[in-house]
């Protein structure tokens, strides 16, 4: 059966950025421009045989940005990472023409966001802190703001994500913690240490957020996802106040 491109266009690998051996930036040119919202994700393909293997990635550039940028972790036994980090400027991949997803900012809701990632899960939140900055150099300010608290288990699978957010973070509606789990391999680590979930409620105490006056967005590991849900439960956020973005599930891709 032939495979059917007419969903895809190609896009042109023009930047990449190891962090790691696992984590890297790759930053794409689609072969046409896109639209999509702070949030949403774009799907990847690569031809294999008389199919196409594809996943999803959330993307980290804003759409002001003509380029997509993403942040993307190296499964080892995966079927789609290793082949793209194969990938060398000037290669091409598929991307799916429609970029989709429902974890975007609600208008409607609460205006400060308490964002939780782990790893490569920071991707959506650097396209909403980087469309709000835009967003404010343009005299529009909707007040929103934005509490982002960013786990890894060493300093590498952060990306460098921590230097802009801090920069960022000088404009006083955003504040940025990131925080390792082994900080022992980490000899230059003095920031926060221990697992996101397990400083959630330290630091939205000390920013003030709190269910009356927050929205909880969860990004990444589903371990992290299902561990912080209770605790936001708990400290009565009620449920359609917290949105989740699950990269993986433990029996299988959650790529739709
Ligand atoms: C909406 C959405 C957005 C996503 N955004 C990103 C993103 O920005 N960056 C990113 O790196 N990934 C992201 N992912 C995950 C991505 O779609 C792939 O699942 C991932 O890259 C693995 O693909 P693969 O083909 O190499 O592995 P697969 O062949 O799909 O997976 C092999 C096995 O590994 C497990 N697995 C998959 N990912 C991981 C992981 N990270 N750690 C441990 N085990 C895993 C799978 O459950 C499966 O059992 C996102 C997923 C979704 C649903």
């Amino acid at each position: 059966m032939a495979v059917n491109l007419k969903p895809f266009m190609n896009a042109r690998l023009v930047e990449r950025t190891d962090f790691s051996a696992e984590r890297a930036k790759f930053v794409f040119e689609p072969e046409r421009p896109v639209q999509f919202k702070p949030g949403q994700y774009v799907t990847l393909g690569v031809l294999n045989g008389d199919g196409i293997i594809q996943r999803a990635y959330s993307i980290a550039s804003s759409p002001h940005e003509p380029r997509l940028e993403l942040f993307i972790e190296l499964v080892k036994h995966g079927e789609l990472t290793p082949r793209l980090f194969d990938l060398k400027d000037g290669d091409s991949v598929l991307m799916r023409e429609r970029l989709v997803g429902a974890f975007v900012l609600d208008p409607a809701g609460p205006r400060r966001r308490l964002l939780i990632a782990t790893g490569t899960g920071i991707a959506p939140f650097v396209s909403m802190a980087r469309w709000k900055h835009e967003e404010l150099r343009h005299g529009r300010d909707d007040g929103d703001e934005f509490l982002v608290l960013h786990g890894g288990s060493r300093a590498p699978d952060l990306g460098n994500y921590c230097d802009e957010l801090a920069v960022l973070a000088k404009g006083g509606w955003l504040h940025y913690v990131p925080t390792v789990s082994r900080p022992w391999e980490d000899g230059n680590w003095t920031g926060e240490t221990g697992r996101v979930e397990d400083t959630i409620r330290k630091h939205a105490d000390n920013y003030g957020y709190h269910a009356g006056n927050s929205v909880a967005y969860l990004c990444g590991n589903p371990d992290m996802i299902e561990y912080a849900k209770p605790l936001l439960k708990r400290a009565r956020f009620p449920k359609e106040r917290v949105k989740e973005e699950k990269y993986f599930t433990t029996t299988g891709t959650t790529e739709d």
